[in-house]
């Protein structure tokens, strides 16, 4: 086991960054080697349960109400599309399903009680569920403990400066306060961000100084590539390169010793050899089905063909954490609160997200 170090910086983390590509590729890969299977990847599927319609202004997203893009949105789905579709995703050898709705924060009341519900059911399929819902308090992080969630998403996107630069109705500090809530209970971590947004170097470098410095580091650590959107801010942003991709994949792998590091989105855009060089490089997971959310991903048959071709089993569920015991809502001590918290309203522009206003 690698020691965790939770003192990372900005230039430790460039330097490593920027090492000739094969010393990159053979220290992420022997870390990689000591605290997990090679050969073993985590097939998740996400489900968008809620689209569109989302209040927030983040420039990548298709979701967000203010931008003209071709997203159908949808009500909260129902629990029984939900349960056929976990289903559907474990038969193809699946082992997490991951919930998003665009909502900017989770609001005590009826719709929460359904995801809640949604949590309770797909831990019974013995599937680890995800629930990636906006910011969320410590009475609603609890309660989705208790109905059995197995882990909680909410990336801070990019580092704490050009973090500014891409979302202006919510603070970083934010993401970090939802953070917390999580961790006061037993439900695990996921939180990573997204590259090709036209950051730089150093900003990636900035995003991993947060997240190896939190302590304890998140257990799972989603790397996505832009995939850029018509009618976004960034929808002129062109395609990272693989290389970007493998390089950042190997240091997060490299500060992230212990963590899922999920290749997510930008796949279809990415070549069976580019995958494999981010297995090797330390991804342990990727998401399967035809839409990451609203983006497009890989069809699950290719997936299986990759796996087939680099000799790379599934990995099962619960092998990194045990499975959280359901609590159903009758035996629940924990009732709404009806909060009404105050996340925060940053008071600046950015222009590229204003001129694509409706
Ligand atoms: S990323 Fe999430 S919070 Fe931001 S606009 Fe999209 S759905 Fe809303």
């Amino acid at each position: 086991m690698n020691k965790i170090r939770n003192n990372w910086t900005r230039e430790e983390i460039l330097k490593i960054y920027n090492e000739p590509l094969m010393d990159l590729l053979y220290k992420a890969a022997q870390i990689h080697r000591k605290n997990h299977d090679p050969n073993t990847v985590q097939v998740s599927t996400l489900l968008s349960i809620k689209t569109g319609g989302c209040p927030e202004d983040c420039s990548y997203c298709p979701q967000a109400a203010r931008y003209h893009t071709d997203i159908e949105g949808n009500d909260l789905m129902s629990i029984s599309q939900v349960a056929e579709q976990a289903q559907r995703a474990k038969s193809m050898g699946s082992s997490r399903v991951c919930m998003g709705a665009a909502w900017r924060n989770v609001k005590d009341g009826p719709e929460f009680e359904q995801v809640l519900e949604m949590v309770r059911t797909i831990n019974k399929l013995d599937m680890e569920v995800c629930c990636t819902l906006g910011m969320i308090t410590e009475n609603q992080a609890k309660r989705l403990a208790e109905a059995g969630l197995y882990a909680y998403n909410h990336n801070l996107d990019s580092s704490e400066e050009y973090y500014k630069e891409v979302i202006s109705t919510r603070a970083f500090q934010d993401r970090l306060d939802t953070i917390e809530n999580v961790r006061k209970t037993n439900v695990t971590v996921c939180s990573g961000g997204i590259i090709g947004m036209g950051e730089d170097v150093e900003d990636r470098a900035g995003m991993l100084v947060a997240l190896s410095t939190l302590n304890p580091q998140p257990e799972s650590v989603p790397i996505n590539a832009l995939v850029a959107i018509e009618g976004t801010p960034l929808q002129e942003q062109k395609t990272i390169s693989i290389w970007e991709m493998i390089r950042m994949i190997a240091t997060t792998r490299i500060v992230l010793p212990l963590t899922q590091v999920r290749l997510s989105a930008g796949r279809t855009e990415m070549s069976h050899e580019g995958q494999a060089l981010c297995f090797f490089a330390g991804a342990n997971s990727i998401f399967s089905g035809d839409k990451l959310l609203t983006t497009p991903n890989p069809d699950i048959h290719q997936d299986l063909e990759l796996f087939d071709l680099l000799g790379l089993k599934p990995q099962k569920p619960f092998v990194k954490k045990a499975q959280p015991k359901t609590i159903e809502k009758e035996e629940s001590n924990l009732k709404s609160l009806d909060e009404k918290p105050r996340w925060t309203r940053p008071k600046h522009k950015i222009e590229r997200n204003e001129s694509m206003r409706k």
